[in-house]
């Protein structure tokens, strides 16, 4: 897709992992075609920046080389399977790549092509890591109640129970599911369908397959960052987050080193602009932590300032401001005196690419000055009036509640 920098690509490595050799692949590619830089959604996809329409087909040719693209539009266009990282180095969690390749099938069917491309299934084995990922459909599998899952679909304010089902009857379940919101007029996204059909109904268009004296599973969780050691049964890891969510190539060549001379030879990239790097040992914790954080978050204090911002100027021709050197600039003022963890989203323009929602605190720039908007989404804060940048450090230096 066009965007202010150029061609966008999205790259989706199939069930949210990356091997060594792709990832340097993908760096040297985008470096090559693209200005070089990376981004890792929230939503734990890919993006390279800076494609020319002269460069783009190589890039895709290299890119279906790399195994990171698909020969096939349909097949590149189906709705994207992420699992959960901690799948088989996490002992708690429950076993994935069985349903996943189950429902990997169901996705290929003909019949249901044509959904939309933006669809994502997010299959969990019980922590809480996908907990926040927003999936059209979350499928969550336990290892204390084999056999049972339990699913979810997305709402405009979170996700909706649709209870527990047999873990066999699953890919049935999502065939049925996918196969309603491709019969549904207007509906793109589970959120449409979920309105359109209402809860009860989605359940009965489930019927008879629903397990209505299943207990809920409680997730156990799992902080993103740092270094994890192994527990018995299962392997070390270590949680990094890119700043910003966005890297140069050299910073993902960077990563694949890390990945080929400490882990086994692969990432797993997670919600919340994380990566996780499996099969880490516990004798090269300082060494792999101390290299780690030359290009990436490995720890966050408590509590803890997020900073999102979008590529703004001079990366983005919409933008007048390096967005990124302004959220670094004003993070000191919000750190001194804060007493919970929060966002400040910095964004170049109104069409806000880095943020969806609301944020503890929004800052906008536009042609006649700042916009602040406290727990406001972009909208909301673009109806605030214009302040100057003084203005907007004098606000800021007063704390979050205002
Ligand atoms: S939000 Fe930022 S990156 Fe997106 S178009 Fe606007 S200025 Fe460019």
């Amino acid at each position: 897709m066009a965007s202010g920098d150029g061609l966008l690509l999205r790259v989706r490595p199939r069930r949210g992992r990356i091997s060594v050799a792709q990832l340097q692949g993908l760096a040297r590619a985008a470096a090559a075609h693209g200005n070089g830089i990376i981004e890792l959604t929230r939503r734990a996809s890919l993006q390279l920046r800076g494609v020319s329409p002269e460069s783009l087909p190589d890039l895709q040719a290299e890119l279906r080389r790399l195994e990171l693209a698909e020969g096939s539009r349909a097949v590149e266009r189906q709705p994207v399977l992420l699992l959960c990282p901690l799948a088989g180095l996490d002992p708690r969690s429950a076993l994935l790549e069985p349903l996943a390749a189950e429902l990997e099938r169901v996705l290929a069917q003909p019949a249901l092509q044509g959904l939309s491309e933006k669809l994502l299934l997010a299959l969990s084995g019980g922590s809480d890591v996908l907990a926040r990922l927003e999936a059209d459909v979350s499928i969550e599998l336990s290892a204390d109640l084999p056999g049972v899952a339990q699913l979810g679909v997305a709402s405009s304010s979170g996700q909706v129970e649709l209870g527990s089902y047999p873990s066999s009857e699953v890919p049935l379940v999502v065939e049925r599911l996918l196969g309603l919101l491709g019969a549904t007029a207007g509906a793109a996204r589970m959120r449409a369908l979920l309105a359109a059909r209402g809860v009860a109904g989605l359940r009965a268009a489930l019927e008879p397959l629903r397990l209505s004296a299943a207990p809920r599973f409680a997730r156990f969780s799992v902080p993103p960052l740092g270094f994890h050691p192994a527990q018995p049964g299962g392997s070390a890891w270590l949680g990094l987050q890119l700043p910003f969510g966005s890297a140069p190539a050299a910073a993902w060549l960077g990563l694949a080193e890390l990945a080929r001379d400490f882990g086994s030879a692969e990432a797993r990239l997670m919600p919340g602009r994380c990566v996780l790097l499996p099969g880490v040992r516990e004798a090269e914790r300082a060494e792999l932590l101390q290299r780690a954080r030359q290009h990436f978050i490995v720890e966050r204090p408590t509590p803890w300032l997020e900073l999102v911002a979008c590529s703004g100027a001079p990366a983005c021709r919409s933008a007048s401001v390096d967005t990124r050197a302004l959220a670094l600039e004003l993070a000191p003022l919000l750190r001194t005196g804060l007493r919970r963890s929060a966002t400040l989203h910095v964004s170049g323009c109104e069409k806000g690419c880095a943020w969806g929602g609301p944020a503890d605190i929004t800052l906008l720039h536009g042609p006649d000055g700042y916009r602040l908007g406290f727990g406001a989404e972009l909208a909301q804060t673009a109806r605030t009036a214009a302040l100057g940048l003084d203005a907007v450090r004098e606000r800021l230096s007063r704390g979050l509640e205002q």
